[in-house]
């Protein structure tokens, strides 16, 4: 009987069981992050039962690693990068130093000798992209200032690791009493100009030749009319720029898929090649967290505690607090600080990269290892509480003036009634909107870019800030005093769920949905939606209306 590949099953095992323990985190209300971790403890080699190929996992957890860093560069212009360049350069070496510090303090205590209190230091020193990004696009903020920040800040740290990994093996062959024992600025120098050199010629070849080769054969493709082609073009041009960033230029695959991404950032197609990496994105990084808890042995949290704890809290606490008073020393936001800082606080796969190589090149002891992942998991754990406070501590620091109307982010229930209620704020939302107040009525919109959330906050027009399929969020919409509820958003799947607890707690209230296929126009009816508006027929109807005015027959 033939049987299923061990790439079948791993897929199976990890995304299965992380689908299964998410979902019941998720409704207990905590991170699913924390189900992915679970599920990569329960098939990893420290728990009884099956055993998947960590080896294989982490291979495909780096596909989620490309695709996330090549979604973000897809939001992110080389302006961008450059308009934050003030507050990340020094921000991010200075932190990293402090991290540093913080962490050979802590191996100090350890009884650890130097080599291996600097090598551990700079590995809690470094947080983890996906951990960030994640939060970034879960918040749609990666197009917002602490956003940019944030990414930036990443950036920067990716390319000291960079730096760090070159360098390691040359310091480790001179501590080791190689070619020459002390360290010498010569026997640094070589490694070092050949890493800025490639580097160099990486932004150089991407600049010149990838910044018309790309987006010229994506638009090629895109007029070829395949979905099909066009998905396969992003895909190869994630995948094979991280590819060719990591093998040939010696780049991170994330650096190199970052600025793969943010080459298209200024195509027209850049939406759509982000929509079209988006499902393979989210599936792939969740095995990012799998593959962490796989590698995790339980049994460190018996052997060593008082170090696991100590090791956590440089990261945790440490890094938080040096991040947070470097941005404030640097002018950002006290928000938007509080929320850089508090993303910052966790490690992931550069501190594992870092500690393997320091354990091969006998800098470190092997249980660093175990302190490492240990903290990361921890750290990976408390990180979604972290952003949270950070969140919620920052709309208490809204400036006075601006307390007297509620900010957008605000959960407070609305004091509206017979007012309506619109969900999203994009293309149609916002003609509806501008309508409605045009005619007078009170309007409250539901929204969760930031970007969209700031212009309805410079309109003065009321929002509340979220997913509009979390309940609160329609609680504090006070549906029952409304008169009408548009669902304005053009997923449907999202949309039914809107409009389903809309009709719940308003048995009697007006709801009018968008729509773009038969199929969804009956879905989002059997939900509960009074009119469900089908853009595409919206859209003929016009057409026709159009072509009769010009051309009567
Ligand atoms: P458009 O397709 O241009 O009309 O944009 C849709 C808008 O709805 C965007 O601004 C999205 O950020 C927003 N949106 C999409 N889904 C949700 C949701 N579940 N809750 C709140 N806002 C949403």
């Amino acid at each position: 009987m033939p049987h299923a590949s061990p790439l079948v099953v791993i897929l199976v095992a990890a995304l299965g069981l992380a689908f299964v323990l998410g979902t019941i985190a998720n409704r207990l209300r905590i991170s699913p992050i924390v189900g992915y971790v679970l599920a990569g403890i329960a098939i990893g080699p420290f728990t009884p039962g099956y055993v998947a190929d960590s080896g294989l996992t982490l291979q495909l957890a780096d596909i989620g690693v490309i695709l996330l860093m090549f979604g973000v560069g897809l939001h992110f212009s080389p302006s961008d990068l450059l308009s934050v360049r003030a507050i990340v350069l020094p921000g991010a070496i200075l932190q990293v130093i402090l991290s540093t510090g913080l962490g050979a303090a802590a191996a100090w205590l350890f009884g650890w000798p130097l080599p291996s209190m600097i090598v551990f230091g700079v590995a809690l020193s470094i947080a983890s992209t996906v951990v960030v990004t994640r939060a970034l696009q879960e918040r749609r903020l990666v197009e917002s200032e602490r956003g940019r920040i944030a990414v930036g800040w990443l950036v920067v740290q990716d390319l000291i690791t960079v730096v760090v990994l070159v360098l390691l093996p040359t310091i480790a062959g001179a501590l080791h009493g190689g070619p020459s024992p002390a360290i010498d600025a010569g026997g640094l120098a070589a490694p070092l100009a050949i890493t800025f050199g490639k580097l160099a010629a990486f932004f150089l070849v991407m600049w010149v030749v990838g910044r018309r080769v790309i987006p010229w054969m994506l638009h090629y493709v895109a007029h070829t009319g395949s979905r099909e082609l066009f998905r396969l073009a992003v895909l190869s041009v994630a995948l094979g720029v991280a590819y060719i960033a990591a093998e040939l230029f010696g780049v991170s695959i994330a650096l190199g898929a970052f600025f793969g991404g943010m080459i298209l950032s200024e195509s027209q197609l850049s939406r759509r090649a982000a929509e079209e990496s988006l499902p393979l994105r989210d599936a792939f990084a969740v095995l990012f967290f799998v593959s962490v808890g796989m590698l995790f042995n339980p049994m460190v949290i018996t052997a060593a505690p008082l170090r696991l704890i100590g090791t956590a809290a440089v990261v945790l606490a440490g890094t938080g607090v040096a991040a947070f008073a470097l941005l404030s020393i640097l002018r950002v936001q006290t928000a938007a600080a509080l929320f850089v800082a508090a993303g910052l606080t966790q490690i992931g796969e550069f501190s594992f990269v870092l500690v393997n190589l320091g354990i091969d090149l006998k800098l470190l002891p092997g249980q660093s290892r175990d302190l490492v992942l240990g903290a990361s998991i921890l750290s990976i754990l408390i990180n979604p509480v972290m952003l949270a406070a950070a969140q919620r501590w920052s709309r208490r620091l809204e400036p006075p003036a601006q307390a007297a109307s509620p900010p957008p982010e605000a959960l407070l229930p609305t004091n509206l009634t017979g007012h309506a209620v619109v969900v999203g704020y994009g293309r149609v939302g916002r003609l509806v909107a501008d309508g409605l107040r045009h005619d007078g009525v009170p309007v409250l919109v539901i929204e969760d870019a930031a970007d969209a959330l700031e212009q309805l906050r410079a309109q003065g027009i009321e929002a509340l800030s979220g997913n509009a399929a979390d309940e609160r969020l329609l609680r504090a919409a006070k549906l029952p005093a409304a008169r009408v509820l548009f669902v304005a958003i053009p997923e449907a799947f999202e949309a039914g769920q809107i409009v389903q607890q809309a009709r719940r707690a308003n048995p009697s209230i007006d709801i009018v949905a968008r729509a773009h296929f038969d199929a969804e126009v009956g879905h989002l009816k059997n939900m509960g939606a009074n009119a469900v508006i089908m853009g595409e027929r919206e859209i003929a109807a016009a057409m026709l209306t159009h072509a009769r005015a010009a051309h009567p027959v």
